[in-house]
């Protein structure tokens, strides 16, 4: 409640929550013992003996995000209110393994936290990586293009090297649960779309990420488009991830001395005609994709992030085929545009989840019981 409304007084409090006296002094108690709720000045409208103002603390505890892709990984630090107080991208080949990455995963982690001083505030990790995660076991479903990640243990990794609580994130659904909280409304239907060397996208309903039933909601890349058939790294043909990806491009420009997605950022941002032309290519069929998803979800919002999903080119062929395409009262108002946190979107999305889960009752149940 102080989260959503704060800040509030306890009188307020306890008119909101409709809990006694006592149990809400208790659980302040609690809450103020774990630095979870703090004192922000008084209440000037109640007159007479003035009451104490509270709201959640959001900066007294951080978590380490993380954003694992196909040729990147981004780490940064984090506190609850989502402010990142220090990132980092470090640029990975193409076929790197968990043995490679995790453990400059968890060192980088360990060093952001002693040069921010945090080391002690640590409540929680995120990490978003491309493809599904069975919730259960914590083990990542990756992508074909992240062979070596298959089947890992990814959660137990992490939650051995940082000791606390780890939660795992599909890297799209974080990207749209960043962009949903940097819109600041707590109504929004957002869609994410990530567009790096692979294409995937997630959903925000209802201010929930939309995983589905076996958290594979929102993998576009894998839809496919008539009237093509190259084949696809998941093994069939005419995927629109096949003809419109970071890796396609970079298949597609190779005559044009292009082999890796940093050179076709730089081909496309310098304006060479073809790289521009195949940009723009490329965003109508993402956009062609996405307008049977608008049509369906009806979104407030989409947002479109990645590398590739950050060209000019590649968005305006995306925002072309989309509002052409979508139902019409689906695409009345819909607001399509670069995801406003850029780069950042999944470490501020992860930022929020992990904020959701430490102060989720349950948690604060088990941190006041160790406390
Ligand atoms: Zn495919």
């Amino acid at each position: 409640m102080l989260r959503d409304a704060g800040p509030l007084t306890r009188q307020q409090l306890q008119a909101l929550l409709g809990l006694s006296r006592a149990t809400l002094v208790e659980r302040l108690d609690t809450l103020h013992r774990l630095r979870m709720v703090r004192t922000v000045g008084h209440d000037a409208s109640s007159g007479g003996r003035r009451a104490q103002l509270l709201e959640a603390d959001r900066t007294s505890r951080v978590a380490v995000v993380a954003w694992l892709g196909a040729s990147h990984l981004s780490v940064g630090v984090v506190d609850l209110a989502g402010t990142v107080l220090v990132d980092h991208t470090e640029r990975l080949p193409l076929g790197h393994t968990p043995a490679d990455v995790q453990p400059w995963l968890v060192d980088t982690a360990r060093e952001q936290l002693s040069a921010t001083g945090r080391a002690g505030d640590l409540a929680a990790v995120g990490l978003a990586v491309p493809g599904q995660i069975d919730q259960e076991t914590g083990i990542s479903i990756t992508p074909p293009t992240m062979p070596a990640w298959r089947d890992q243990p990814l959660r137990d990794a992490l939650a051995d090297g940082l000791g606390v609580e780890v939660l795992l994130e599909n890297d799209a659904n974080a990207l749209a649960y960043g962009e949903y909280l940097a819109a600041g409304s707590r109504q929004s239907t957002v869609l994410g779309v990530a567009v790096g060397t692979g294409i995937g996208a997630g959903v925000v309903i209802g201010g929930r990420p939309h995983r589905g039933a076996t958290g594979c909601a929102g993998e576009i890349g894998h839809i496919r488009i008539e009237g093509h058939d190259e084949r696809c790294t998941c093994g069939r043909r005419g995927c629109v991830a096949a003809l419109a990806s970071g890796k396609a491009l970079i298949r597609q420009l190779r005559d044009e001395g292009v082999r890796s997605l940093p050179d076709v950022v730089r081909r496309v941002e310098s304006g060479a005609p073809q790289a521009v032309a195949m940009a723009t290519d490329a965003g109508r069929l993402v956009g062609t994709v996405l307008a049977t998803v608008v049509t369906i979800l009806n979104p407030h919002l989409v947002r479109v992030g990645g590398e590739i999903g950050a060209l000019a080119p590649f968005r305006a062929g995306l925002a072309e085929t989309l509002t052409e395409q979508s139902h019409e009262v689906a695409a009345r108002g819909l607001d399509v545009g670069p995801a406003v946190l850029g780069e950042r979107a999944p470490l501020v999305g992860m930022a929020g989840l992990a904020a959701e889960a430490v102060f989720a009752p349950e948690a604060v149940d088990r941190l006041a019981a160790r406390s």
